[in-house]
This record gives C-alpha cells, sequence and structure tokens, in this order.
C-alpha cells in the first residue's frame, strides 16, 4: 500500500515539474510569491533562505523566485515559512460543523492547516462524504481528515451493553466501517478505557480494523490504560497493529497519576521493540501535564441524579439565555445547596459513595484513577495548594481524602482541578522520540473577543503547537526548530499517507504558516484559557490567505480530505 501511496506521489511531481518548466520559461506570475524566507521544509533537514512560488493551490516553485511577478508578494524576511501544522488528534468535529466555531480560529492561529478529528471512539458522524458536504457548504477555516468510532459503531450495533460482541455482531460492525471507509474515512478510532469501548475485547478490535486495511487507513488508540498497566495497554495495541497489518497511533499519549511517573520509559522501550521487528505503531503526544477532566472543583464529586434540588440547578444551568447575573446566582445556590447536602450524614454518605466509587458497570474516576490522578490547577483563595497533587493535600495523613476535597469545594467552589496528572520528565521523554507527533486533544471553540474576561479551563485548544515552538524549542531546546515542524507536518502526513501535503515542495498543496521564531508563543493558560497565540503571521490554506500579517481574514479556506480522494 505505502508503494501505491509512493507511486501517486511520485507521478504528481512528475507532472508538476512539467507545469512548472511551462510556467518558468514564460516567467508564469505567481498568485503568491513569499519572499526571503527561512524555509523549515519538514523533513526535520536544517533551514535555508529561499522563496516560494504559489499558483492556484499549487507550491509551484521554490527556490531564487528574485524578481518574479506575483498577485500578491509576502516579505518573509526573519521569518519562519514551513508547512502548515497538522494536528494529529483532535476533538474540532463537533465545532466544526456549527457557525460560531466553524473558523477553527482557535487552531488556524496557531499555524494548523488541518486537524485528525473523529478520535477517541466517537466522532460527529459515519459518513464523511455526507459532513463533508455539510461542512463545507457552511465552509470551514482548516482542512480536517476524519476517523470514525468504533465506540459509535458498536453503539449502533449493540447500545452500550457490558458485555463481548457475538461473532454476527462484528460482523455488523464490519460492515459500518466499510461503509463509513467507502465514504472517505481515514480510519477508525476506538477508546478502550471508556463505554462501551471497554468491553470490546481485543479479538474484535481486531477483526473491526480489518476493514480499515482494505483502504489503508490508519487506526487511532485511547488506549484501555494510561496509568499503572500502560505497558500491557501498548502491547495490546502492538498486537492488534501487528494482526491486521493497519498503521496504528497511540493518542495523547502519556502516563497519569503521580505513583506512576517513571513508567514512559518502559513504555517507549515497548513500542520501540515492536518497531524494530516492523509493526507501525508511533504516538501523539500534547504538550501538557494535565489532562481532562478539568473542571470547577464543585464539579469533582458525583451527586446522584434523583438527588433534589440538584437535578432541577442542572436542568436551570443547561439554559442558554441565562444573564449573566442569573447564571452567578443559580451558581450561588448550587453550592448552598451542596453544603447542606453534605452536612446530612445520609446525603453525604451517597456523594461520598458515587465519588469513590461510582456505579456498577460506571466506576468513577476516582475508583479508575485514584487520588493521585488529580492536581489543583487553579487557585485565588487557597493559591499555596496551585500545582499540588490532590495526594500531597494538607491533612491527608489524618483525614479522609473526600472529606479534604469536600472541605475546599466549600471553601473555594471554582477552584480549578484536573485530571491525568503527568510528570514534565515522563513529557519531555516522550516528546525526545522520533516517531511521537504533536498533538492537542483539544476542540474547534466558538470565536472569542480579546477583551473577553478570562474563562478557566485547559489551555491546549489555543495553544499546544505554539507551546512546542515556545517552550521545547525556544526555551529549553529540547528540540531543534526543523525536528519539533517535522513532528507537527511530514510525520503525521507520512502516517496518514496524505497526499503532496506536511512538506514544502513543487507540486504539494500550498498549505503554509509563516511564523517568528524569535516571538511565537502560546497565550493561553489554565486561569485563561482562552487565549489566542501570538507571533504567528501568515497562515495559508489550500493556496488561499486566512491570517494576513497576523490577522484573520474571515476566509474559510479548509477542506475534509476524504481518504478516497487524498491517498
Ligand atoms: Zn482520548
Amino acid at each position: 500500500m505505502f508503494r501505491r501511496w509512493l507511486i501517486a506521489f511520485s507521478i504528481s511531481l512528475a507532472l508538476t515539474s512539467f507545469l512548472n518548466s511551462c510556467s518558468t520559461s514564460g516567467g508564469g506570475r505567481f498568485d503568491i510569491l513569499i519572499e526571503d524566507g527561512k524555509i523549515i521544509d519538514g523533513t526535520g533537514n536544517p533551514w535555508f533562505y529561499g522563496d516560494i512560488g504559489i499558483i492556484g493551490d499549487t507550491i509551484v516553485e521554490i527556490g531564487d523566485l528574485d524578481g518574479r511577478a506575483a498577485a500578491r508578494t509576502i516579505d518573509a524576511r526573519e521569518l519562519s515559512v514551513t508547512p502548515g501544522f497538522i494536528d494529529m488528534h483532535t476533538h474540532c468535529d463537533g465545532g466544526l460543523g456549527r457557525p460560531s466555531s466553524n473558523s477553527n480560529l482557535n487552531y488556524l492561529s496557531q499555524g494548523v492547516t488541518t486537524v485528525v478529528t473523529g478520535n477517541c471512539g466517537g466522532s460527529v458522524s459515519l459518513n464523511a462524504k455526507e459532513t463533508k458536504r455539510e461542512w463545507e457548504a457552511l465552509g470551514i477555516g482548516t482542512n480536517a481528515v476524519l476517523l470514525v468510532g468504533h465506540g459509535d459503531i458498536r453503539s449502533e450495533v449493540m447500545g452500550s451493553e457490558p458485555r463481548e460482541a457475538t461473532p454476527e455482531e462484528i460482523e455488523e460492525m464490519r460492515v459500518i466501517l466499510r461503509q463509513s471507509m467507502e465514504d472517505g474515512a481515514w480510519g477508525v478510532s476506538t477508546a478502550l478505557e471508556y463505554i462501551p469501548g471497554r468491553y470490546a475485547n481485543t479479538d474484535e478490535i481486531i477483526e473491526v480494523t480489518k476493514v480499515v486495511r482494505e483502504f489503508g487507513g490508519v487506526y487511532a488508540t485511547h488506549m484501555r490504560n494510561e496509568n499503572d498497566r500502560i505497558c500491557e495497554a501498548i502491547e495490546e495495541n502492538v498486537r492488534i497493529g501487528e494482526e491486521t497489518g493497519v498503521r496504528v497511533v497511540v493518542s495523547h499519549f502519556k502516563v497519569t497519576g503521580k505513583n506512576n511517573w517513571g513508567l514512559m520509559k518502559d513504555a517507549v522501550k515497548v513500542i520501540e521493540d515492536a518497531r524494530a521487528r516492523g509493526v507501525y505503531i508511533v504516538a501523539d503526544q500534547y504538550p501538557y501535564i494535565q489532562s481532562s477532566p478539568t473542571g470547577l472543583l464543585q464539579s469533582f464529586i458525583s451527586i446522584p441524579r434523583d438527588m433534589e434540588p440538584f437535578s432541577e440547578l442542572r436542568g436551570g444551568r443547561r439554559n442558554r439565555d441565562l444573564s449573566d447575573a442569573e447564571r452567578k446566582a443559580l451558581q450561588e445556590r448550587y453550592v448552598e445547596e451542596l453544603r447542606n447536602a453534605l452536612s446530612d450524614p445520609e446525603k453525604r454518605e451517597q456523594i461520598r459513595q458515587l465519588t469513590v466509587e461510582g456505579r456498577p458497570n460506571r466506576p468513577s474516576s476516582v475508583a479508575m484513577w485514584g487520588w493521585h490522578d488529580f492536581t489543583v490547577l487553579v487557585a485565588d483563595k487557597n493559591r499555596h495548594l496551585v500545582g499540588t497533587n490532590f495526594i500531597d493535600l494538607p491533612g491527608v495523613r489524618h483525614r479522609d481524602l473526600f472529606d479534604i476535597v469536600v472541605g475546599l469545594i466549600l471553601d473555594e467552589p471554582d477552584m480549578l482541578y484536573g485530571g491525568g496528572s503527568q510528570s514534565e520528565g515522563d513529557l519531555r521523554y516522550a516528546l525526545s522520540q522520533e516517531w511521537v507527533m504533536v498533538s492537542s486533544d483539544g476542540g474547534a471553540v466558538r470565536m472569542i473577543d480579546e477583551a473577553a474576561d478570562p474563562v478557566r479551563g485547559h489551555p491546549r485548544d489555543f495553544g499546544s503547537q505554539t507551546k512546542i515552538l515556545r517552550r521545547y524549542v525556544r526555551e529549553e531546546g529540547l528540540l531543534i526548530l526543523e525536528a519539533a515542524v517535522r513532528k507537527m507536518t511530514s510525520l503525521p502526513a507520512s502516517f496518514l499517507q496524505l497526499k503532496n501535503r506536511g512538506l514544502l515542495r513543487e507540486g504539494f498543496v500550498a498549505d503554509l504558516v509563516i511564523f517568528d521564531p524569535d516571538t511565537v508563543r502560546d497565550n493561553s493558560t489554565y486561569a485563561d484559557a482562552n487565549r489566542y497565540c501570538s507571533g504567528v503571521e501568515y497562515v495559508i490554506v489550500n493556496g488561499e490567505i486566512s491570517i494576513d500579517s497576523g490577522e484573520y481574514n474571515g476566509a474559510l479556506n479548509g477542506k475534509l480530505l476524504l481518504l478516497t480522494e487524498n491517498r
């Protein structure tokens, strides 16, 4: 399959150089000419000075194009010119179809020109062709590649029943997936840690994933375990890759829970050993040591669904038409009711049970991951606790952790906490591996007014790629710029076998980003999550400018790239 891709690739190269020779001999006029930039071509090779000429959606010439005519010339002196970034793991599919977030500006502004979405076992649709029609009718700001979720397919066949699938049910799943692949999906994603993926055994995943092989697609997995049993979980996916022949990506590669820190070295070794045997397995990673759930501490505890007045209050909160004052009043009442419920011994016991253990077949996050998975991220009143893992909270030797956390909730209900706590050492070790790509695990967020008040949350939607460029390239020197760019461009393109994208090459599609390597930075933090980054001067999607001198021009130049047309 790889050969077929290579042949298609060489034919298109040959064709373009033919077209080039026609245009250069006539001194052809470019639609866009990018002059004097430091070109980082995406291969990982050192940068060089050069000009890039674009006609239509294609890079037609790279070299010394001094004095050549162009409808638009961009002066890229002192700036880096690279392929547009490809984010290997997002959940943008929900937002791309909505008029408030279809621009995908939080990604576009980072230089991301293509997002891979439909991850973690769930996708907005099983029909990429129809989704393409809908999205492109509305317009989308970035390109997208759609995976379909095994979880959705399984639910369609057998609901969320906690049992293994029968051979007939597996065959039904294969039929649905085959249709999705024919419609242009790029592969299948699983979430083996969550319902219903957790009920699927390895053989089911293998049989279903074999369908993807017929189309040359990929398999992306949120693994069964990202903490104490991570090596076992990787082994499962190595087996899936080995027995199906499908390229595997471990999604949001990480080791969570303080007691498991350090396991990343073993996890990397399992993947390296498999790769040495010829199994195609890679990983993507976001550059934050905290994952979801990232929320207000008051949401950490689980309240029984039928406990009043909480179900009524939850209903009220969902009302989108509330004014800020009404929302605030509702919030205050919620905390007051929480205080009442927790001082009633019977209700407190119910809440404790649900928070610490969960329901049958639905273990709570504490039961699944342990208290050591959680960390205080933002606190105004209890500032001294910021960065503290729950197992290190004051008083933990003498008091029950549930009681300590409840005490904190009542003291500062809008404290922000995060789960999936990793160590910086593990993150850096993974990021140093040449087969690890950059991703975000974020979504398409509605466009934000720069003057809007800070919102607490996860900064990854707005800052993943630029955080890599700022922190791990410029400030810490963990990666050289060329290596970081490769992780965001040709590495994902090659994994996907995405035709003619991910490199700056004559004949390739003109998805480009031009940024200042000395100033590019993420501006989003846990305390102020929705802030656009800075230092990205130009973004070109399919040959059209979207970010122009650092400003979004409102263009919707993206396309949903179907596997059937782009491999
Ligand atoms: Zn996931």
